[in-house]
């Protein structure tokens, strides 16, 4: 696996291999890797010819300067991870050559997608991502894209930079399924920051969301919704919202004819976690 630090290095390193014909890959990531980066690294290696990972922490989505301080890092753990999983290259560049003094920041119009649930609960936080996304892609410029179903709105924010950055060669998102423990709590970085007992506790946000599935045709959505958050709350949850929403809009469901998904981020402790179920 090629390491680099450097954006016009990779940037030249990736046109050279997009000029031989190769297709590339690209997963973005935060590190402290997981089954659930992986399986991303993996269904790139399958369709691509070059796999591209990104490890950088990136300090504009996070809206809270406690979890940014907190963000677990496991960068020896997470190379031998990448080589094991037989991707190509990894960027791993410090913040200037992502943010260098000449970047200028720029308004991405979001819509209403920007000021509710995420973005409702962490301001500025979806700006943060299309910034870091837009100038990760603009040294790479992947042909496909890999993101997780896990952050569902962020893949709906991003689809939308992605037709916001029309000048550039079309990139293929790609939207891969939610890699879950055996107890059901779906994989994520923060989880290393439970602890034990909190982990016991955690899938409990799972199994909320599937009784919210299984009871989709007898109870009402709003009675769903708040048995939820009562479930949740009587877990010693925190709840930030557990939301049944159109699955293209997110906009508040009005009926089970449309296309549902549920969502929910709520706190153990100072941990924030994040969940969601196709629900038909
Ligand atoms: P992060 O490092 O948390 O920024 O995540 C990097 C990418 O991995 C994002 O596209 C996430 O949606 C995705 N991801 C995180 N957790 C999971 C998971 N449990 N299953 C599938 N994809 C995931």
């Amino acid at each position: 696996m090629i390491i680099f630090k450097l954006s016009d290095q990779l940037s030249a390193y990736c046109e050279k291999e997009r000029k031989a014909g190769l297709k590339i890959g690209f997963v973005p990531t935060m590190g402290a890797l997981h089954q659930g980066h992986l399986s991303l690294i993996e269904a790139s290696m399958t369709q691509n010819d070059i796999t591209i990972c990104s490890i950088f922490i990136n300090p504009t989505q996070f809206n809270n300067k406690e979890d940014f301080k907190n963000y677990p890092v496991t960068l020896e753990q997470d190379i031998e991870r990448l080589i094991s999983a037989g991707c190509d290259v990894l960027f791993q560049p410090p913040v200037e050559e992502v943010y260098p003094t000449a970047f200028v920041s720029k308004e991405y119009n979001l819509g209403q997608m920007e000021h509710i649930l995420e973005g409702f609960y962490r301001p500025g936080h979806f700006q943060g991502v299309c910034q870091v996304v837009e100038r990760l892609l603009s040294i790479i410029h992947p042909h496909v894209l890999y993101l997780g179903q896990k952050d569902f709105q962020q893949c709906m924010v991003v689809k939308r930079l992605l037709e916001l950055m029309q000048d550039t060669p079309s990139i293929r998102l790609e939207v891969i399924p939610t890699v879950r423990e055996a107890d059901g709590l779906a994989m994520s970085s923060r989880n290393l920051r439970l602890t034990e007992a909190q982990r016991q506790i955690a899938p409990v946000i799972y199994h909320t969301l599937s009784g919210i599935k299984q009871n989709l045709h007898t109870k009402s959505l709003v009675q769903l919704e708040e048995e939820a958050k009562e479930n949740l709350q009587k877990n010693t949850f925190v709840v930030d919202y557990v939301s049944i929403v159109n699955a293209n809009t997110l906009a508040p469901a009005q009926s089970t004819t449309e296309p549902l998904v549920a969502v929910v981020a709520a706190f153990l402790g100072d941990i924030r976690l994040i969940d969601n179920l196709i629900l038909n």
